[in-house]
C-alpha cells in the first residue's frame, strides 16, 4: 500500500545491505521506523530530506509491519541549526525527547506542530537556547498528559505557597508536606519559575523571542521537567543532558 505524511526525521541507523532505518515522527501515524536505499551523505536532494532535524513529505510504500521510503522531498531543513554547537545541542536535547514522549503509531498531530515550531524558534534564535528548550519541554508534557501539578500541593491539595518539587508526587510540595516525608526524588523549587511555566503554557513558543531565563535556573528547571518524564514515562539518559543540564 502506498500512502505518504510529513515528518521530522528524529534519528537513523544503518542496517544491512549499504540500507539504512530512518526514524521519523510523522503528522498522520506518530512514531514510524523505515527502511530507505537512500543515504544522507548522498548528493541528491532526496538525501538532504532523511537528514535529523530534517522536516519533509515522504511517500511510503507499507507492506505489513515494514515500510519503505519510495521519495521524500524537503519541506524545511532548519539548516542553520548546525552553525552553532550549543543551539544544536539543544535542538538535538528537544528531538530526543520527542523520541521519548511519542508513541508509535500513534498519531500526535499537537507535539508535531509544537516540534516543527521549536526546531523554527531554534533556527533563529542567538541566545539562551535553554529558555526555548524549557518552553518546548513544558508544552510537550502538557501534548501527552504528563505535565506536572503546579497549582496545588500534591500531597494535601492545598494552595500553599510551594516549596518543593517532588518527582513521584509529580508535582509541587508544600513545607508542611516535606517534613511528613524522606522521598530523595525531591528538589527545591523557587516560586518565580512556576509563573514562567504557566507564561509558557499560555503563549505560543514564537512569543519567548525575548525571554531569556538565567542559565542556571532554566538548567535546574529543565533538568526536573526531564527527571518528572523519565520517572512517569519510564524511560533513561537522553544522550544530549549531559551536555546541557549535565
Ligand atoms: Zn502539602
Amino acid at each position: 500500500m502506498f500512502t505518504e505524511s510529513e515528518g521530522i526525521v528524529l534519528r537513523q541507523t544503518k542496517i544491512a545491505g549499504g540500507r539504512r532505518m530512518i526514524y521519523i515522527f510523522t503528522k498522520k501515524f506518530g512514531k514510524i521506523s523505515a527502511g530507505t536505499q537512500l543515504n544522507e551523505r548522498g548528493r541528491g536532494k532526496q538525501a538532504l530530506a532523511v537528514r535529523p532535524f530534517t522536516y519533509s513529505n515522504f511517500q511510503f510504500f507499507k507492506k505489513g509491519d515494514y515500510i519503505n521510503i519510495n521519495s521524500a522531498e524537503t519541506i524545511r531543513s532548519f539548516y542553520h541549526i548546525g552553525e552553532d554547537v550549543d543551539k544544536y545541542m539543544n535542538a538535538s536535547y528537544a528531538l530526543e525527547l520527542t523520541d521519548k514522549l511519542v508513541a508509535d503509531d500513534e498519531p500526535a498531530p499537537g507535539l508535531f506542530n509544537l516540534t516543527v515550531d521549536l526546531l523554527s524558534e531554534m533556527e533563529a534564535r542567538e541566545k539562551k537556547f535553554e529558555t526555548l528548550l524549557l518552553g518546548y519541554e513544558v508544552k510537550a508534557l502538557k501534548q501527552v498528559g504528563i505535565l506536572p501539578e503546579l497549582e496545588i500541593c500534591t500531597r494535601c491539595g492545598e494552595e500553599k505557597q510551594p516549596a518543593f518539587f517532588s518527582i513521584k508526587d509529580g508535582g509541587i510540595i508544600c513545607g508542611d508536606c516535606l517534613k511528613a516525608t524522606n522521598d530523595s526524588l525531591i528538589y527545591p523549587f523557587d516560586f518565580g519559575i512556576i509563573n514562567v511555566l504557566k507564561f509558557y503554557l499560555s503563549h505560543p513558543l514564537e512569543s519567548l523571542k525575548n525571554l531569556a531565563l538565567e542559565d542556571d535556573v532554566a538548567k535546574r528547571t529543565l533538568k526536573m521537567m526531564t527527571e518528572h518524564a523519565k520517572y512517569h514515562l519510564d524511560f533513561g539518559e537522553l544522550k544530549s543532558e549531559a551536555f546541557i543540564t549535565g
